[in-house]
């Protein structure tokens, strides 16, 4: 006997992770140089030097067995103070250390808020496109999903069909700016109309609804965009933040979950989120990592190389007739399928060692992801395949 849901999710494995490893494949046989893969969202900006010094200055000034203990579930205390800080510094949040707690990503964060959320019935809201892994997290807690969107022609939320989808067991939408994987940023004006409308609907239905704020790309704005900080707009907001795009540490798993104190049930929420990840094994986040955070909460990534690789994959694709949204954050563009069959483009892509994610598994059919934390020269190269493409489209 086993879970059916789970064999399923198991079975059809995420399509990002499916064409990587095609990728990967095909690198072996026509060499790296020769497959232009932008699929994963793997950084490609090196991790900041700060960052590796003050491992190493861990490893020096700290007893080893100091460096790898537990910590407290929550996290350990000076960094959740550093993090407190340093959102405060930004963004005037009135976060406190007690307000967070410490995950293994942004991953394990979303699925521990959706889980201390999920009630009986419960609906989650998402606004198409979505990262793909949101429908087994929101699942995986026994919460039923229901999709908006698109928003088109800008990919910014489209308010009443969203009004009509809360129904009096939705608990939470599901927000994510910069958004994976339309790279577009939502603007304080969407925003604010969201806030309004959750108020008025949380009124209606005598519960509050929640905004689950997935913010892994938050510091990732190009052009003079802002992401908003989401809690100073809407207080019932539960914050999900991660370190592997900004600070690219996608492999060592640091993020957190931040429940303001101002939200509704405020501690309350905190603790059944904490229950919920309790359930799921979190022990605690790595401990070097969080040692390396405590030191580190400050820093920012260099966007010089995402900023030119965005501009030049942008400005290049929009002269060869390619339609999408203005990228203004993440590092993702998300082009319209010439043809309008995105399955068949991304094949035909595929047989010229380009490779692309169609959007349907981001809950967006006719369009294709293109993520561009990859070599400048990639970009150079791939460019006569994507003008090809468009001339001979189907
Ligand atoms: N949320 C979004 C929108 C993402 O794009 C990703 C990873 O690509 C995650 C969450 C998961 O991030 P993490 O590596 O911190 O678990």
């Amino acid at each position: 006997m086993y879970d059916q849901k789970a064999y399923e999710w198991g079975m059809n494995k995420c399509i990002i992770r499916e064409i990587a490893e095609y990728g990967n494949a095909q690198k072996a046989i026509v060499g790296e140089e020769n497959v232009y893969d932008f699929t994963i969202g793997n950084p490609s900006m090196p991790t900041p030097a700060e960052v590796d010094q003050t491992i190493r200055d861990i490893l020096s000034d700290t007893p080893s067995l100091a460096i790898h203990s537990y910590t407290s579930a929550a996290g350990d205390y000076s960094a959740r103070k550093a993090i407190a800080e340093d959102l405060n510094h930004r963004f005037s949040a009135g976060v406190r250390p007690e307000d967070l707690m410490l995950t293994c990503g942004a991953a394990p964060a979303l699925t521990a808020i959706l889980g201390g959320l999920a009630v009986e019935n419960s609906e989650v809201i998402l606004i198409a496109p979505f990262f793909t892994e949101y429908v087994p997290y929101v699942e995986g807690v026994g919460a039923r999903v229901k999709i908006v969107g698109p928003d088109l022609p800008d990919f910014q939320i489209p308010m009443a069909q969203l009004e009509e989808a809360i129904t009096e067991r939705t608990v939470a939408v599901l927000v994510n700016s910069p958004n994976n994987p339309s790279g577009v940023v939502y603007t304080k004006e969407t925003l604010e109309k969201l806030a309004a409308l959750l108020t008025e609907k949380g009124k209606q239905f005598g519960h509050p609804i929640y905004i689950v704020a997935d913010e892994p790309y938050r510091e990732l704005v190009y052009g003079g965009a802002e992401a908003t900080f989401i809690p100073n707009v809407y207080p019932n907001t539960i914050v999900c933040y991660s370190y592997s795009k900004s600070l690219s540490l996608p492999g060592e798993r640091l993020g957190y979950v931040y429940v303001p104190s101002q939200a509704a049930d405020s501690r309350e929420i905190y603790a059944a989120i904490s229950g919920a990840a309790r359930a799921k094994g979190h022990i605690c986040a790595p401990s070097l990592w969080q040692r390396v955070i405590s030191r580190c909460a400050h820093l920012r990534p260099d966007l010089e190389s995402y900023d030119k690789n965005r501009s030049l994959l942008y400005e290049s694709l929009k002269a060869m007739g390619y339609e999408m949204p203005k990228p203004e954050g993440a590092f993702y563009l998300f082009i319209k399928a010439p043809g309008g069959d995105a399955l068949a483009f991304a094949q035909r892509a595929m047989e010229e060692n380009l490779l692309l994610v169609p959007g349907d598994d981001f809950g967006c059919p006719g369009y294709l992801r293109v993520c561009y934390c990859v070599k400048y020269e990639t970009i150079e190269r791939s460019l006569p395949i994507f003008k090809q493409l468009i001339e001979n489209r189907a």
